[in-house]
């Protein structure tokens, strides 16, 4: 079975092949011109994707060693993500499904996230069901009960901002370049995490809050800095440091109280974040100290990438789950 992915939720225009669930290709085009407006402008994206997704998808095809005539069905990201991004990817994927008369199937971004465990890899073990997925990217932070591949229930989630992005906007106060999220990270290894203390909110059940740790971020740096302008580049390691210290204990605390709730110890992560030191470390830790499993994926799998949404293709493939050519894309789509 040869499944093509593509993926255009966000910034990245990404493209991949697998062939009974192990990796042909995996190509990303990642889009550069956000940099200098520290942040995703969607206009752009979209018309970045339109520039890149033909060659893209090219690429993948023949890096995979095959031609489009070989390929089983075409799997793409419905939502959820940028509707102007989304539009490219879903307007491509229907167009070259009906030009190969393949079926064409439809992926929730978020879902790909968790179910990029299950890509063949040598050396890489997959979680077993049930399994607890902690998906902490740019857009998202959650924590999922994954039944089956297709049996997810969000259990907890941020009331405002995804981790990802209180890293980025913690970058920005710090005259980091962005994203600041892989900076910080390796800044912070570097710095002494209890420099500076920062709260941690009290957020009821398994629900997360980052944004009063960026408001208290804000206001740290504004008091330091008026009694020494030059604060932030005396310290910055420290600040890194303390920040990451706080996220992680954030993430592995609300982590523990889900393990109790629900009594399952196996625990993957996925999203953008999950290439995080501190988290991974924590995670490494949480086996021998709490006797949990846990998987961390491949760095390339973390980020979007379009070898998630093909994996998910591959398995709604066996279950014959095609969709239609009415299929719209959608900015909002839950799990
Ligand atoms: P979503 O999947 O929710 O739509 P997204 O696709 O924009 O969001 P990803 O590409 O999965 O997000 O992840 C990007 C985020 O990961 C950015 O916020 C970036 O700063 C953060 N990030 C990447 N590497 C690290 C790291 N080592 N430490 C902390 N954050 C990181
Ligand atoms: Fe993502």
């Amino acid at each position: 079975i040869y499944i093509l992915g593509i993926e255009s939720s966000c910034d990245d225009t990404a493209a991949a092949v697998l062939c009974n669930g192990k990796i042909k290709s995996n190509v990303v085009a990642t889009q550069k011109i956000h940099e200098e407006y520290g942040g995703v402008v969607p206009e752009l994206a979209s018309r970045a994707h339109q520039q890149n997704i033909v060659p893209v998808i090219h690429q993948a095809i023949e890096k995979a060693g095959i031609k489009k005539e070989d390929l089983s069905a075409i799997a793409f990201t419905r939502g959820p993500g940028l509707m102007g991004s989304l539009l490219v990817g879903t307007s491509f994927a229907k167009s070259m499904a009906a030009a190969l008369k393949i079926p064409l199937i439809e992926v929730n971004h978020m879902q790909a996230h968790i179910l990029a465990h299950f890509i063949e890899e040598e050396d890489f073990e997959k979680p077993n069901f049930p399994f607890l997925g902690l998906t902490i990217s740019g857009g998202h932070t959650q924590i999922v009960k994954v039944s089956d591949f297709f049996k997810m229930e969000v259990i907890g989630e941020t009331l405002d901002d995804a981790v990802g992005e209180a890293y980025d906007k913690c970058g920005k106060m710090l005259n980091l370049p962005y994203p600041g999220g892989p900076l910080i990270d390796k800044y912070a290894k570097e710095g002494n995490p209890k420099a500076f203390p920062f709260p941690k909110p009290n957020v009821k059940n398994l629900d997360f809050s980052f944004s009063g740790l960026k408001t208290s971020m804000l206001y740290f740096l504004e008091r330091e800095e008026k009694k020494n302008p030059d604060f932030i580049e005396e310290n910055l390691k420290d600040i890194c440091a303390s920040f990451q210290y706080t996220v992680v204990k954030i993430l592995m605390d609300k982590l523990k109280k889900a393990v109790k709730q629900t009594g399952v110890k196996e625990i993957a992560i996925g999203g953008g974040v999950s290439a995080n030191s501190g988290i991974r470390t924590a995670l490494i830790d949480a086996q021998e100290r709490f006797g949990w499993k846990t998987y961390i994926p491949k760095f390339e799998y973390t980020t979007d990438n379009a070898a998630m949404i093909a994996i998910v293709g591959h398995y709604k493939y066996l279950n014959k789950e095609f969709s239609d050519a009415s299929i719209t894309a959608q900015a909002r789509y839950s799990l």
